[in-house]
């Protein structure tokens, strides 16, 4: 059970097309936040360890074909089986640092434009998941991600696809987000991260968690 008192941790999301910068910020973020006393974790999606992760994995790597209705479904229960274990993490005073969420769910499945699957067939089995606090969108043109050593391997790692999901995601903008660019220098960003998260971690001690679509 969860002690009385308890200030429940801040959900902080980091979005953005491949390689502008998740990976280092959210790592920084929760060292930073370690490092001062604050109980955080980092946590990404799609946690690939779990059985429909191992799914989620396989198709990225092209390593089977699923079909984009089926997969969009498949990454959202993704998230939707780690629902109750971030709940309890937040509510116990842990932040979450999250590495891709839902914005990043819809934003590629909106970006394939296939005939039916439209935004808000795809925003739908999003409602109901937590909302994070804050979200930072690391926006960053796709010409300056691939000149970080170019796109790799995977199923989405292309230029012109990278750039529909670039629009789908501005789409999606809501006044969580904090649009940081991402063409600035790695401790720049840091500092404005550091700044933001401090503060929604304290406002978050104060609110319930909040549904997403509710
Ligand atoms: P993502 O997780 O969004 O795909 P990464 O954090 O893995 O992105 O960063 C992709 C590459 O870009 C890495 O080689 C990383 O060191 C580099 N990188 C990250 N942030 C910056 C920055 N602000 N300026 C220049 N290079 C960066
Ligand atoms: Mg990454």
């Amino acid at each position: 059970s969860i002690p009385a008192g308890v200030r429940r941790g801040a959900f902080i999301v980091f979005e953005g097309v491949d390689r502008c910068g998740k990976s280092t910020q959210s790592k920084r973020l929760v060292d930073h936040l370690n490092s001062h006393g604050v109980d955080a974790e980092l946590w990404r999606f799609p946690d690939r360890q779990t059985a429909i992760g191992k799914m989620i994995n396989s198709y990225l790597t092209s390593q089977s074909e699923i079909d984009d209705a089926g997969v969009h479904l498949l990454f959202s229960a993704n998230r939707w089986e780690k629902r109750d274990a971030m709940l309890r993490k937040l509510q116990a005073g842990t932040t979450l640092v999250v590495d891709r969420y839902s914005h990043s769910g819809v934003a590629f499945t909106a970006a394939k434009k296939v005939p039916g699957l439209d935004l808000d067939w795809c925003k739908a089995p999003e409602f109901g998941l937590p909302a994070p606090d804050l979200v930072f969108f690391l926006q960053l043109s796709v010409e300056a991600a691939a000149a970080r050593g170019g796109y790799g391997e995977e199923r989405y790692e292309k230029e012109a696809f990278q750039e529909e999901v670039l629009r789908q995601f501005l789409s999606l903008r809501d006044p969580t987000w904090q649009v940081i660019d991402a063409s600035a220098s790695i401790e720049d960003i840091e500092s404005k991260v550091q700044t933001h998260a401090t503060e929604a971690i304290s406002h978050a001690a104060a609110a319930q968690v909040h549904a997403i679509g509710g």
